[in-house]
């Protein structure tokens, strides 16, 4: 390959928005107790010089440095929190979240590219989901959704991914072919710290839905990403193998793989090394979740643990052609709406 690939990063939140968005959601929050207080989400003033800056200074001076191009970019994952409060709660914090996405997406249309927070809530049928959903799409222009398997956070009260409940949201996905993030939110069980294992856990966790069930017999197009370099999916590849083998499912490649695919959200090379072994490259895209729950720099290396770039490019498992799949190819593909998004600009 002589071209050099454009660096998509298909996982950033938007973790840097400015103060105003998390006082409000402060209010929104004490106004559970006093419905009295409810902020009206008018009152939440925030201008394109802020939204520049918050990004100028932070994600985008990174991407800059380091070398990436496009970052797939959705609201703050902890700040999700779908379990407080009910929907109305959820519907109105995700159309602000979503919104200020757009905008940062409208204000750097070579850099930002939108992927839709949900308006889920405990208990609450996910086809109250798709409104919100239509709009990212058909409004907004976003080209993924992130789906948090577990609303109640971390008390995993929702049935598995591969339950009916969630179809709604796959006939959706499937209509306007956008792959789902399957991401959680903040813990609120304190057995679980939220980035350290919640987030892990979530990841194994569907992964290991999806074998168990046949999800994709109905939905043969529907893709998945997991995050966080598929959790322990990766590492335990054999166990995984045999499991499908001994309830008479098919080979993964076949049972699992034209459907579900990882990140590079792994902060260190012997993991990208691993991750670039195991699992076949056509399955795998590159991300950094920058700037996200890793911020400090690796005494070891001494560059920072999120620069993932870094071990993409350095892991002897990769050839130049297969590099180039990582980087940009695989991210076509898994988003169609952002390849024609880049298409259209002749890229
Ligand atoms: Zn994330």
């Amino acid at each position: 390959m002589s071209k050099k690939p454009l660096i998509i990063d298909v996982h950033g939140h938007y973790t840097t928005a400015p103060a105003a968005l998390g006082a409000w959601r402060d209010l929104q929050i004490a106004a559970l107790k006093d419905p009295s207080q409810q902020p009206d989400p008018k009152s939440l003033k925030i201008s394109d010089d802020e939204l520049r800056e918050s990004i100028e200074t932070n994600q985008l001076k990174l991407m800059k440095e380091r070398g990436s191009d496009l970052t797939v970019f959705s609201p703050r994952a902890s700040f999700m929190a779908h379990h407080i409060g009910d929907f109305e709660t959820s519907s109105t914090w995700a159309a602000i979240c979503n919104e200020l996405c757009y905008r940062v997406s409208e204000l750097f249309p070579d850099n930002f590219i939108g992927a839709a927070m949900l308006p889920q809530s405990p208990g609450v049928d996910p086809k109250s989901c798709i409104a919100e959903l239509e709009r990212c799409v058909k409004d907004y222009g976003f080209v993924g959704l992130n789906l948090n398997p577990d609303p109640s956070g971390g008390h995993w009260t929702s049935p598995p991914l591969t339950d009916r409940h969630w179809y709604p949201i796959y006939e959706k996905m499937v209509e306007y072919d956008l792959p789902a993030m399957i991401h959680v939110s903040t813990s609120c069980n304190s057995c679980f710290h939220t980035t350290g294992a919640h987030y892990l856990n979530a990841d194994t966790t569907a992964f290991m839905q999806c074998l168990q069930g046949d999800l994709f017999k109905d939905f043969p197009t529907l893709k998945f990403l997991i995050p966080h370099g598929g959790g322990a999916v990766p590492y335990h590849w054999g166990r995984f193998r045999g499991l499908a083998q001994e309830m008479k499912k098919p080979l993964l490649q076949d049972h699992l793989l034209n459907n579900i695919f990882f990140d590079t959200c792994v902060y260190h090379q012997p993991g990208i090394d691993l991750l670039t072994k195991v699992i076949p490259v056509d399955n795998i895209l590159f991300a950094s979740e920058m700037i996200g729950a890793v911020r400090g720099i690796d005494p070891e290396t001494g560059h920072y643990y999120d620069d993932t770039k870094r071990y993409v490019a350095a892991t002897p498992n990769l050839s130049e052609e297969q590099r180039y799949k990582v980087f940009e190819g695989n991210a076509r593909r898994v988003f169609p709406r952002m390849d024609a998004a880049l298409k259209q600009k002749g890229l």
